[in-house]
C-alpha cells in the first residue's frame, strides 16, 4: 500500500528545513524502496495569508486522508498582531485537537559528536538518550472551569483546573510502556502526587497499567525532583511519562541538555499511531531566508514518522545512521558549530545526509 505523507512546510525557516527532509524521503523512495507519496498543504501564517484561516478546511481534509504528517514550524512577527483565532499557533493547536493527537514523544538524544555543545559537562551528558512521553490533550491546559474573574472584593483572580480522567491516564501510560519495551524497559512516571489529587489518581492508574507490563521497571518521581535529576544525572532515565504541564517544562529542560534545539525531533500520535511529526523548535524568524537553519531536527522527525506511523524501522534507522555519519565527518550548521569549524548551510547539510544515505 502506498503511504500518503502530508507535508506542511509552514512559516519562517519551515519551508527551508522541510525541503531537506523531503529530499531525504525522496532518496529513500528512489533508492531504498519506500512506498510513499508526498502531498503539500498549508498550516499557520501562510494558510492565513492564502486561505484566511490557520487550519483551513482544505488542510483538514488532507490531514484526515494522510497516513502521517510532516510539519516545519508555524508563526512569526507578521502574524503577532492579528486576531487571536487567526494566529498561526492556533492552527497547530487545532490540528492536534482535530486529529486527537494525545501522545507527544520527544526524544532527547545527544550525538556523542556534539557532547561539547551541551551546557552540562560532557561526562554527564555524553551518550544521553531519553524519551519523554507527554500527554497532550488534557490537564490544566484544557480543564474547565478556567478564566479571569472579578471577586466581590473587586480584586481579579485567574484560575485554571487540573484534570485527568482514568481513561486519559491509561492510554498515555500504555503508549509509554510500549515505547519503553522498544528501548531499555525502564519507565519513570512524573507527577506531584504529594500535593495534587489529579496526580494521586495519575500515580494509581499508571501503577495499575504497569501490571500488564511486568517486563518494564516502573518508578515514580515528583516533578520537582525529576527536574533536579534531569540536570544532575540525566542518564539514569530511559523513558519518562508525564502530564501536559509537567511534560511541557521537562521536555524543554531535557532538550537543552543536548545543546541544540536544531537537532531534536518530535512526534504527536493518535490512538492508531497516525502522527504529526515536527522539530521541537519554532519558525526562527531571525534566521529565516538566510539558508543557515539546521535541517537535522526535521530530517530526524521524518525518521520518527517512518518508525512510528509507517512501521519502517529499518528506513528510520538508515536516516539516523546517515545523520551520525555526517556529524562524524565534521559537518555542522551554525547552531552546532564549534570553534575552528566552518559551518555549512541548510541545503549543504541536507545534501550531505542524502549522500550518506546513498553510500
Ligand atoms: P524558535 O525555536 O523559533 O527560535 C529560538 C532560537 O533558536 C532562535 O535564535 C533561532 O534562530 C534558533 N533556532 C531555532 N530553530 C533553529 C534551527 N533549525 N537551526 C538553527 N537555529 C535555530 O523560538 P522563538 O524565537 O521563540 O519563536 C519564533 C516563532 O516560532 C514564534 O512565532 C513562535 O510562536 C513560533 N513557534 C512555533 C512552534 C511550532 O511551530 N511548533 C514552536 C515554538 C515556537
Amino acid at each position: 500500500m502506498t503511504h500518503k505523507i502530508l507535508v506542511l512546510p509552514g512559516d519562517g525557516i519551515g519551508p527551508e528545513i522541510v525541503a531537506e527532509a523531503a529530499k531525504v524521503l525522496e532518496c529513500l523512495r528512489q533508492e531504498h524502496g519506500l512506498d510513499a507519496v508526498l502531498e503539500y498543504g498549508l498550516l499557520g501564517g501562510c494558510a492565513v495569508d492564502e486561505l484566511g484561516a490557520p487550519y483551513p478546511e482544505e488542510t483538514r481534509r488532507q490531514a484526515h486522508a494522510a497516513d502521517a504528517i510532516l510539519l516545519g514550524a508555524v508563526g512569526g512577527p507578521r502574524w503577532e498582531q492579528i486576531d487571536r483565532p487567526l494566529r498561526p499557533e492556533r492552527g497547530l493547536l487545532a490540528i492536534r485537537a482535530d486529529l486527537e493527537l494525545f501522545a507527544n514523544l520527544r526524544p532527547a538524544l545527544l550525538y556523542p559528536q556534539l557532547a561539547a555543545a551541551s551546557a552540562l559537562k560532557p561526562e554527564i551528558v555524553a551518550g544521553l538518550d531519553i524519551l519523554i512521553v507527554r500527554e497532550l490533550n488534557g490537564d490544566i491546559y484544557f480543564g474547565q472551569p478556567r478564566g479571569i474573574r472579578t471577586l466581590d472584593s473587586g480584586e481579579r483572580e485567574g484560575f485554571n483546573t487540573m484534570r485527568y480522567s482514568e481513561p486519559e491516564i491509561e492510554r498515555i501510560a500504555r503508549v509509554a510502556f510500549e515505547a519503553a519495551r522498544k528501548r531499555h524497559r525502564k519507565l519513570c512516571s512524573v507527577d506531584k502526587a504529594n500535593v495534587l489529587e489529579a496526580s494521586e489518581l495519575w500515580r494509581e492508574v499508571v501503577g495499575r497499567v504497569a501490571r500488564e507490563y511486568p517486563d518494564v521497571t516502573l518508578s515514580h518521581l515528583y516533578v520537582d525532583n525529576a527536574a533536579m535529576q534531569l540536570v544532575r544525572a540525566p542518564k539514569q532515565f530511559d523513558v519518562i511519562v508525564t502530564g501536559n504541564l509537567f511534560g511541557d517544562i521537562l521536555s524543554d529542560c531535557a532538550a537543552m541538555l543536548t545543546g541544540s534545539i536544531g537537532m531534536l525531533p518530535s512526534a504527536s500520535l493518535d490512538r492508531q499511531g497516525k502522527g504529526l511529526y515536527e522539530p521541537i523548535h519554532g519558525s526562527a524568524p531571525d534566521i529565516a531566508g538566510k539558508g543557515v537553519a539546521n535541517p537535522l531536527a526535521t530530517i530526524l522527525s521524518a525518521a520518527m514518522l517512518l518508525r512510528y506511523s509507517l512501521n519502517q524501522p529499518q528506513l528510520a534507522g538508515r536516516i539516523e545512521e546517515a545523520v551520525g555519519r555526517v556529524l562524524d565527518r565534521g559537518l555542522r550548521t551554525l547552531d552546532i558549530t564549534a570553534s575552528g569549524m566552518t559551518p555549512v548551510g541548510t541545503q549543504a547539510m541536507g545534501d550531505a545526509v542524502v549522500a550518506a544515505l546513498m553510500e
